[in-house]
């Protein structure tokens, strides 16, 4: 089921810009709207869990992106993209910019659409390390697209799913939010072992095995 806000008019855009006075504020509807997100946990990955594995994803997506040649800047602008992109599945099926905040599109279709997550991860590798706007682009696109990846891999488990390629599938591991250390922990995990495999030459990696090792002996 496609709400009548399937279509993003214009007319909804400038309601959000320049709110009616019965839709209060555009900071009271922005804040209203991030609130709606965090609370309906029922059908995903909990708000917090996605929060976390988003500053996973923005640690991984600086890392690749310095490893291709970026700079300072670009390594920035792809950590702050990976945080907000690790939400923007959920953020972007809410209707902001209504008063009633409903979703405008099913929950789980189009915004977790696995194919358009990964075609952006690829176009925007494809432009990394080409330097200046080019370069500063990329890095966000691609900071955004490992976001919603991780964001995708972390509802993948519950019992709703993920429509990867066509229909939703599902691990069906758990109930969605009850095992969301498992998943902020792998994230955290893959953002170790890219961080100090680009940043650190896996010396950290090597003091991690010396003391299991140790600890073994
Ligand atoms: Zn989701």
């Amino acid at each position: 089921m496609i709400g009548h806000y399937a279509v993003f008019p214009l007319s909804h855009f400038r309601k959000f810009m320049f709110p009616p006075a019965r839709c209060g504020k555009p900071r009271a509807n922005i804040r209203a709207f991030f609130l709606q997100c965090v609370c309906r946990q029922d059908f995903m990955a909990s708000g917090k869990a996605h929060h976390a594995t988003g500053f996973a994803a923005g640690i991984i997506a600086a890392a690749l992106v310095s490893g291709t040649g970026g700079n300072h800047l670009a390594c920035g602008l792809a950590m702050v993209a990976a945080i907000a992109g690790a939400t923007a599945p959920d953020w972007l099926e809410v209707a902001w910019w209504s008063r009633a905040r409903r979703l405008w599109i099913t929950h789980r279709t189009l915004t977790h659409w696995g194919v358009g997550w990964a075609a952006m991860l690829a176009v925007s590798w494809h432009f990394l390390g080409r330097g200046g706007d080019y370069g500063a682009g990329a890095a966000f696109a691609f900071g955004f697209a490992c976001g919603g990846l991780i964001h995708l891999l972390a509802d993948w488990p519950n019992p709703l799913g993920v429509p990867w390629i066509h229909a939703r599938h599902s691990l069906n591991l758990w109930t969605s939010g009850h095992c969301d250390l498992i998943v902020v922990g792998a994230s955290w995990i893959a953002a170790f072992f890219v961080a100090d495999d680009i940043w650190f030459h896996h010396a950290y990696g090597h003091m991690l095995m010396n003391a299991l090792r140790t600890l073994h002996a």
